[in-house]
């Protein structure tokens, strides 16, 4: 079967580019998702000369204009869920539900932002200086690359670029390569939904080449990133250069503590969805399960039960709770961690293997780890997997430290049913977000959200926070 070629969107146009790849089912590799083309440096730099062209005027445009069409855009996804969810699903590999559930969220973030067009309120002062006021506004800040990763392939979008046009600015979007047919059918929304050409644009193609060119070109006035640490610090270097305004979310190594007076079920479903849902390739994944030790024997025994019990599955199959890793090289990089466990001393209690199904796809068992020391590089670095360590500790002291000694402080929890725990841990935790008897996965989007440490850099994204990053700030005096 003859397979269309996909194009890159810019200046309001479908735009052919270079060389081609496919995107490939992680959950059935002979179904080919589709075929899309390489933009070029050329192509990248012309994307964002359409959206420095179209600031001017997208940037005074009417605030009903703005909030008609997110609402729109908003209005599109939630309406098309079921069909963009079951793409994400078999492009990413997530379960349909989550597909579905992202598809509708990216809609919300959508209409949460449409309102927010018509609340941009600035402040007023008395000025030090007799008969003189001031004026404190906030204007957009210009041309915005958004360079997104492939675990949401919509959301992750959708909650970069709606805060980007509801303040005015222009887009140029650089999705994941691994997931550019979800990526193509949200920017076909976009470019359907009225906004003037130029204000939205997307290049497909590896990160080091159009990524790489969104970084380097000077025109552009703030880079919105999520993705590895590595990435993320070159971005950073890169951005300096320029005087480039960065927002980066990068890696995590969230703990989940759960101390003796813990509910051993919430505990338990905290844990398994925090660890193993969306494959644990979530920036917000449990991948360090940290436990008191009077309550350690039985949660782990449980776990190892309700993990066992998780159904590992062609994602678009009903009953599938855990797709597959989505590509080859991350189920490698899974398995290469599993390896160092046990060489690093620790005992795989269940999982960690690779699973063969009807179809040809990158399954593999979810893993808990028990016997785990916080030194161990299995709890120091990123996996993004379905992979999760037990680390046991005397007490809660212990527990809040073994947490806090990480390089990173996206997301952490504790399951306790005592108040004065609770309450020493929000204060004490060292991340972005804390979260007490929830799992750390999981989060709302009218508030902010971002971490600590090597996991984030630059302003929080989401909820009224994202003004801080997609506007710049303006004092004005003002003399009769
Ligand atoms: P992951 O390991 O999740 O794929 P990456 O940081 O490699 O994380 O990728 C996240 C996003 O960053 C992707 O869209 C990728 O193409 C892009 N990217 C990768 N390398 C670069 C780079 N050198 N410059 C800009 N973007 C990049």
């Amino acid at each position: 079967m003859q397979i269309e070629t996909q194009y890159s969107f810019i200046d309001g146009e479908w735009h052919p580019g270079g060389e081609t790849f496919d995107s490939i089912n992680p959950s059935d590799t002979s179904d080919v998702i589709g075929r899309f083309s390489v933009a070029s440096v050329d192509d990248c730099d012309s994307a964002v000369t359409a959206a420095r062209s179209a600031f001017p005027e997208w940037s005074l445009s009417g605030l009903e204009q703005r909030k008609a069409i997110l609402d729109a855009v908003g209005a599109e996804l939630i309406g098309r869920s079921e069909e963009i969810g079951t793409l994400i699903a078999r492009e990413e590999g997530k379960p349909l539900a989550e597909g579905i559930g992202e598809v509708a969220r990216s809609g919300q973030f959508f209409q949460y932002f449409g309102a927010e067009v018509l609340r941009q309120m600035g402040e007023f002062a008395a000025s030090v200086r007799a008969g003189v006021n001031i004026e404190v506004s906030r204007e957009p800040l210009g041309v915005i690359s958004i360079i997104t990763p492939w675990n949401f392939p919509i959301a992750v979008a959708a909650w970069k670029i709606a805060p980007a046009l509801a303040f005015g600015n222009c887009v140029v979007l650089k999705p994941a390569e691994l997931v550019p047919a979800s990526a193509s059918m949200f920017a076909d929304i976009l470019a359907r939904s009225g906004l003037p050409d130029g204000v939205f644009n997307m290049v497909h193609g590896p990160g080091n080449v159009v990524g790489q060119a969104l970084v380097a070109n000077p025109n552009v006035d703030a880079i919105s990133f999520t993705g590895s640490v590595a990435t993320g610090r070159h971005i950073a270097r890169a951005a300096v250069e320029n005087m480039t305004r960065v927002q980066l979310e990068m890696g995590s190594k969230n703990a989940l503590i759960v101390l003796n007076d813990a509910d051993i079920d919430v505990a338990i479903n905290c844990a398994v969805n925090g660890a193993y849902f969306g494959t644990g390739q979530k920036c917000t994944a449990s991948s360090r399960l940290i436990v008191e030790a009077g309550i350690h024997d039985e949660f782990v025994e449980r776990m190892i039960t309700a993990t066992d019990a998780l159904v590992v599955g062609h994602a678009l199959e009903p009953g599938t709770q855990i797709g597959p890793v989505v590509d080859g090289q991350q189920l490698n990089k899974n398995l290469g961690y599993i390896q160092l466990a046990k060489e690093e001393g620790a005992t795989v209690a269940t999982g960690g293997d690779k699973l063969r199904l009807v179809t040809n796809g990158y399954y593999m068992r979810p893993a808990l780890c028990v016997d785990t020391s916080n030194a161990m590089r299995i709890n120091r670095e990123e996996i993004f997997g379905p992979i999760s360590s037990v680390i046991k500790v005397a007490d809660f002291d212990e527990a809040l430290s073994v947490s806090n000694d990480s390089d990173f402080g996206l997301t952490s929890g504790i399951i306790t049913t005592s108040l004065s725990h609770a309450t020493h841990f929000k204060r004490h935790t060292q991340s972005g977000c804390a979260m007490v008897n929830l799992p750390t996965a999981g989060t709302d989007y009218h508030v902010p959200f971002g971490g600590r440490k090597s996991s984030s850099y630059g302003p929080r994204e989401q909820g009224q926070y994202a003004k801080e990053f997609y506007t710049t700030v303006k004092t004005t005096y003002l003399s009769a």
